[in-house]
C-alpha cells in the first residue's frame, strides 16, 4: 500500500511537470529575443561627462600639485605620466574619436581648477575635443552655483538640449557623486572603481552604446 502511494505521489509530481502550467523550456525564448530587440533600439549615446582627476587622467593632478591653480610650469613628462603613459593617451584619443565620430558630445565636470584641466589636456594634445564651455572646474559659474553637486550641473546641460536620462552618461572614480546622480536619476552612471583613470574595459563600455 505504501508503495503504491510513492507511485501515485510520483507520476502526479511527474505529470504536473510536463503539464501545460510549466511551459517547456524553449518557449521562453520569445521573451529573450524581446529583451535583445529593445536593447537595440535603445537610444544612442549623445553626451558623456567626464570627472577629470583619476577619471581622465590617472592620477590626482589636483592633490598632487598641492591644489596649484596654474601647471604650466610642469614638465611635458609630468602630464604623460599623469594619463598614465603615450599608449594610453592614444587610446584615450582614438576613443574621443569614435565618440565625435557618433556625434557624441563630451565635457568634464570636475573639482580641479578649469586652467589645471584645459593645460592638461593641451599638453597631451587632447584639449581638441572639448569645447570651452564644455570643461566645468571647481571655479565654473554652474558648479559654484549648484555648490559641487556635479549631477545638477549635469541636469541643468542635458535640460538645456533636451537629452534624455538614457542618451547621456556620467563618469567618475568618486562613489559619492555616483550615487547622488543615480540618486537623482540624472542620466546613465559608470563609477571608475579602481580609482585609476578609466580602463580599456571602461572606454569599450561607454562606445558600445554608440549609434552604429
Ligand atoms: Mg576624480
Amino acid at each position: 500500500m505504501r508503495q503504491a502511494i510513492i507511485l501515485l505521489t510520483v507520476t502526479f509530481l511527474f505529470a504536473g511537470g510536463c503539464g501545460p502550467a510549466d511551459p517547456p523550456a524553449t518557449q521562453s525564448e520569445p521573451t529573450k529575443k524581446d529583451l535583445s530587440v529593445e536593447e537595440k533600439t535603445q537610444k544612442p549615446l549623445r553626451i558623456v561627462f567626464y570627472d577629470f582627476d583619476q577619471t581622465l587622467s590617472v592620477i590626482h593632478i589636483f592633490k598632487e600639485t598641492n591644489g596649484a591653480n596654474d601647471v604650466s610650469e610642469k614638465s611635458d613628462q609630468f602630464f604623460v605620466d599623469a594619463f598614465g603613459g603615450e599608449e594610453r593617451i592614444a587610446r584615450l584619443k582614438k576613443h574621443f574619436e569614435r565618440l565625435a565620430q557618433a556625434e557624441v558630445k563630451c565635457n568634464i565636470v570636475s573639482y580641479g581648477y578649469t586652467a589645471v584641466i584645459k593645460e592638461s589636456l593641451t599638453r597631451v594634445g587632447l584639449i581638441g575635443f572639448f569645447k570651452t564651455e564644455a570643461i566645468f572646474g571647481r571655479d565654473s559659474e554652474a558648479l559654484t552655483r549648484f555648490k559641487g553637486k556635479k549631477h545638477k550641473v549635469i541636469s541643468e546641460e542635458m535640460d538645456s538640449e533636451s537629452i534624455s536620462y538614457e542618451e547621456a552618461f556620467f563618469v567618475d572614480d568618486s562613489k559619492k557623486n555616483i550615487d547622488e546622480c543615480e540618486e537623482a536619476e540624472t542620466c546613465r552612471i559608470l563609477h571608475v572603481h579602481e580609482r585609476r583613470g578609466l580602463t580599456e574595459e571602461d572606454l569599450l563600455f561607454l562606445e558600445g552604446g554608440l549609434k552604429k
